[in-house]
């Protein structure tokens, strides 16, 4: 018997302890017998540079600089979409979305969460639930009308795709059915396919539509209006790895043997990284080796990788693996595997495919079972001399980039995977947002307060906090989604790590307190806001852990900094000591953020000065690195809400609430004043006297429980 007393850690149960074989075989990676400065250096140069050497990112300027580009910044702001592509866009957004409108039975998924079901339904639920499929009938019936008689440019974009009325006819989506059963049906990847979700980002040259960064969160965002994270996490983790790795590293050979085909819609890319062991660590820990075989034709590839989304939908795996060739020291590097997963898989084929692979070494887990984006399918696979040719059958390299050039291949390819995160947790956090007011202007509660959710004080402050932090996660990845399209040779690693920190942590804040406003519904299933809290935690963990991040923002600014020698230093100093550039914005606001961005980065330049006269790294010092993080994060995000303010026909509700939030970071307060709140929720009483008028039209003589 354990003596709980003398043992209280015994009184827990962590299931799964990790056990982890030892397949580097003795050999190292990073050489523990330097001091730790010089093994960060060294893992630095490993890295191998990072992209779009051609121009500094805006970070690197602000920490090397100490100036914020303001001017930089303000080109972005100018160069939107122009009006020719925003109409094609547009229309393809309106056929992605009614390509992926809600299926019938979604209108009795709440009932669940009563505890009843369309056989079985207490009276008065019976009445909501008659309406409720009311409504979907007539918004079915107008996207159905729709879709029989399309515009020239909807109908450009059917032609183009090959798809007609037939393929679109019924609706597919469920977002709680997805993650009921913790799959994405067949029919709904095939049409999503259709729809070309899966060559967003490819280029047309391949077959792919080629769309830009802008563009490309314009579809994030229609995808997010199912309230599926799933289906946006499938997307989101396809277009990062189904393209950019290819576009940066891929040689000719590759890009027109893979690249097809992904756009043709074989099957997904999936990126496996992540091992139990390594995490974020990913570099140093990861423990999957590949042997070169004596006669030197193949890898023999040993390990195991976690979390690997979309791996069974995939026709093509990119693996991170350290290569031993004989040299003393392992070789990080991205190898290729084709899998014969297919979208169009039953779940038979999947299961004999799944067989025939563990046969060849490669086991591929049946999908995890996560808590968020349920149906993404993430698996768990271990390697057992399983083998990697070095070409494939048709003659094509399965190394992708250079052998030892795997850590550059991964975080550069990671970037844009990263901005579009951003777009998913603006759009996300919108609609929490949007519903969580209109919900407190319909419950009555405390006629002593004025008789609604929305009238209560504390409330009113949800609503404003809500408000900032939406609006300007919004205008944050709205800059940053500018400046990759702007810029696209800029070294964006550090803004990319910006937006998603500043977009994810702000997500789920906003998440939680929409939560609130909820209440009781909050925990129910068959409502969005319950599926929306949980998919919001992941976009904090994925893609690197916040923290990791902030890390690298700053490391990637002191990068240069380290090579410089100290006269290197205050010559930089000095040449931006007087550098104010404006960006168009007023001069207190300028002001503001380029005395910010000084301080900043003389913070960073002293920490690293010292750092090098005692030998020691900068990129150690992790709570004060974190901290300056959250400064350049601070400011980035004032930039975003200034260059937005900017905006002429930004709304008032808009305005008043990015003005706020750059006179609480200003004055250093967190003041949530409740006439923000108020703006708000005028809006959402706007937008439910419309819905109301046109339902009491519509419904008039057809359903009396609305009168
Ligand atoms: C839904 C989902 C999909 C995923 N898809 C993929 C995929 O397709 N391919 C793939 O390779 N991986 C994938 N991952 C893995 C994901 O990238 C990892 O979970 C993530 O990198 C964190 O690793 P970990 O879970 O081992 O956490 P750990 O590395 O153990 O970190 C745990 C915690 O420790 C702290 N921490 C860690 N590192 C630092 C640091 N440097 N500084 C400060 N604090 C730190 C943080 O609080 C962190 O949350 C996916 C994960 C999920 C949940």
């Amino acid at each position: 018997m354990l003596q709980k007393d003398k043992n209280p850690v015994f009184n827990f149960y962590i299931p799964g302890e990790f056990y982890s074989p030892d397949y580097l075989g003795g050999k190292s990676y990073s050489d523990t017998s330097e001091s730790q400065a010089a093994t960060v250096k060294k893992l630095m140069k490993k890295s191998g540079g990072m992209l779009g050497t051609g121009q500094n990112g805006i970070i690197q300027e602000a920490i090397s600089g100490g100036v914020l580009r303001l001017n930089w910044l303000e080109k972005t702001v100018n160069d939107k979409l122009s009006p020719e592509c925003k109409r094609k866009i547009n229309a393809y957004i309106e056929l992605v979305s009614y390509g992926l409108r809600f299926k019938k039975d979604i209108v009795s998924n709440w009932l669940t969460g009563y505890g009843s079901s369309p056989d079985d339904i207490a009276p008065d639920l019976k009445k909501e639930y008659e309406y409720n499929l009311a409504g979907w009938t007539i918004s079915n019936d107008a996207a159905l009308d729709k879709l029989q008689n399309p515009g020239a440019e909807i109908k450009e974009w059917m032609n183009n795709l090959g798809i007609g009325f037939e393929d679109l006819k019924t609706p597919l989506v469920n977002p709680f059915e997805i993650d009921e059963k913790i799959c994405v049906p067949t029919e709904l990847f095939e049409r999503m396919k259709n729809l070309g979700l899966f060559k967003l980002k490819i280029q047309k040259e391949f077959g792919g539509l080629g769309l830009n960064q802008k563009e490309y969160d314009r579809v994030i965002r229609t995808i997010i209006h199912t309230y599926s994270g799933t289906l946006s996490g499938i997307v989101s983790a396809h277009s990062t790895l189904g393209s950019k790795p290819f576009e940066y590293y891929g040689d000719d050979n590759q890009r027109h043997h893979h690249l097809p085909k992904v756009a043709r819609g074989d099957g997904l890319v999936s990126f496996a990284l992540t091992e139990r062991g390594s995490g974020t660590d990913a570099v140093n820990r990861a423990a999957t080796i590949a042997r070169l075989s004596p006669d030197g034709k193949k890898y023999v590839l040993n390990g195991s990788k976690i979390y690997i989304t979309n791996a069974h939908r995939s026709c093509l795996i990119l693996i991170f693996a350290k290569v031993d060739d004989g040299d003393p020291e392992l070789k990080p590097t991205v190898l290729m595997k084709e899998l014969p997963f297919r979208l169009s898989d039953t779940e038979e084929q999947l299961e004999e495919k799944r067989q025939r692979l563990k046969k060849e070494g490669l086991y591929i887990s049946k999908p995890l079972e996560l808590s968020g984006i349920r149906g993404s399918d993430q698996a768990y696979i271990e390697f057992h001399n399983y083998e990697i040719p070095l070409v494939n059958e048709a003659g094509i390299n399965n190394v992708l980039g250079k052998v030892g050039e795997g850590t550059k291949v991964i975080f550069n390819s990671l970037n844009a995977g990263r901005a579009g995160f951003g777009s998913f947790c603006a759009e996300a956090v919108k609609h929490a947002f949007r519903i969580s007011v209109l919900e407190s202007i319909q419950r009555r509660r405390f006629d002593e307060h004025g008789g609604r959710l929305a009238d209560l004080p504390q409330v009113k402050k949800y609503i404003t906090e809500m408000a900032i932090k939406t609006e300007v996660i919004d205008a944050a990845v709205e800059l940053t989604t500018n400046l990759i399209d702007t810029y696209p040779h800029m070294n964006i690693i550090a803004e990319c790590a910006v937006i998603k920190a500043l977009a994810t942590e702000g997500a789920w804040m906003v998440s939680a307190v929409a939560g609130r406003v909820f209440g009781g519904q909050s925990l129910m299933k068959g409502y969005p806001i319950e599926l929306i809290m949980r998919d919001m935690w992941v976009p904090m963990i994925v893609e690197g852990v916040n923290e990791a991040l902030k890390q690298h923002l700053v490391g990637v600014g002191v990068k240069p900094l380290l090579k410089a020698g100290l006269f290197e230093h205050l010559k930089l100093a000095l040449s931006h000591l007087f550098n104010y550039e404006s960006g168009g914005l007023s001069v207190s606001d300028m002001w503001w953020l380029q005395i910010k961005t000084k301080i900043f980065s003389t913070k960073v330049r002293i920490r690293g000065a010292t750092d090098i006269i005692k030998g020691e790294s900068t990129l150690l010092k992790q709570r004060e690195l974190l901290a300056l993080a959250d400064e350049m994060i601070e400011i980035y995000g004032a930039a975003g809400a200034m260059l937005k303010l900017r905006d002429k026909n930004l709304p008032g509700h808009k305005k008043l609430a990015l003005e706020q939030f750059i006179k609480n970071l200003k004055s250093r307060k967190n003041n949530y004043p409740a006439s923000i709140a108020n703006a708000y929720i005028k809006e959402a009483e706007k937008e439910l006297n419309t819905q109301r008028n046109l339902e009491e039209k519509i419904f008039k003589n057809s359903f009396t429980c609305i009168s």
